[in-house]
């Protein structure tokens, strides 16, 4: 089954057969299940094109302006109320709100675009992505934050982990404060990349953290079973789920 992204694409390029054939597809699946009334609730993007696939067609199955077969082979309906891609206003469908891309790495950009465009079709929904790539003081906050609110996701790397635990923790019984303590898991963080040590996959660029303290239950399933289809670990945390390529 074709996508609505990839018919949306062909309309945007001014690729008519390509999307003509995507919409004939997309008129035939089943309608009893949530996911096809979703993708048909989606559907509605396509209708800003007059693009409507009940149209009466000929014995070639091309569609017809007026329901009878003519001379032209061209699809009446489509050369005729398609905006030019000159003129169209469409902007290329982009269910995650992330200002961060260009710091991922290839295979967690690739993994999240697919990730949302998945989601997008399940749900009708977009994704925001609260964290990607951090520095090492950016990862030092974020574990400041976690073991502030004991909060603190599981770390594979239970060695590195009571590294920066350590040096959290002697900053606060010297009473270092936020920014001492931060200061201080910074430079073990550091240190540790150095050797090629990462505590988190948000020091390359290989994860992100998608918002979800505002999501349904069924809607975190959709995005879990969207990130695996995708390629991605999956870690429920507390308000987000971290996506892990
Ligand atoms: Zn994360």
């Amino acid at each position: 089954m074709m996508s609505l992204s990839v018919i949306a694409k062909a309309l945007n390029d001014g690729d008519l057969a390509l999307a003509w054939i995507g919409a004939l597809q997309l008129g035939l699946p089943e309608l009893a299940d949530g996911a096809a009334v979703n993708r048909m609730a989606a559907a509605d993007r396509l209708l800003k094109y007059n693009f409507n696939p009940a149209e009466p067609r000929d014995s070639h199955g091309r569609w017809t302006t007026d329901g009878s077969a003519g001379a032209d082979p061209q699809p009446q309906l489509v050369t005729q109320n398609v905006p030019s891609p000159a003129t169209a206003q469409f902007d290329p469908p982009s269910h995650v709100h992330f200002s961060g891309w260009d710091k991922l790495s290839p295979k967690a950009r690739i993994g999240l675009a697919r990730t949302g465009d998945l989601y997008y079709e399940q749900t009708g929904g977009d994704l925001t992505v609260t964290s990607g790539k951090r520095t090492p003081q950016g990862q030092a906050q974020a574990m400041y934050d976690n073991l502030q609110r004991n909060s603190t996701p599981h770390y594979s790397n239970q060695a590195a982990f009571h590294q920066i635990v350590e040096a959290y923790n002697d900053a606060v019984a010297t009473g270092a404060g936020q920014q001492g303590a931060v200061d201080a898991m910074t430079s073990v963080i550091e240190q540790q990349v150095s050797q090629g040590v990462y505590i988190s996959a948000h020091l390359t660029g290989d994860a992100v953290d998608i918002r979800s303290r505002d999501m349904s239950d069924e809607e975190k399933d959709e995005l879990e079973e969207a990130a695996i289809s995708a390629g991605a670990r999956v870690v429920i945390e507390t308000n987000n789920i971290h996506l892990q390529f």
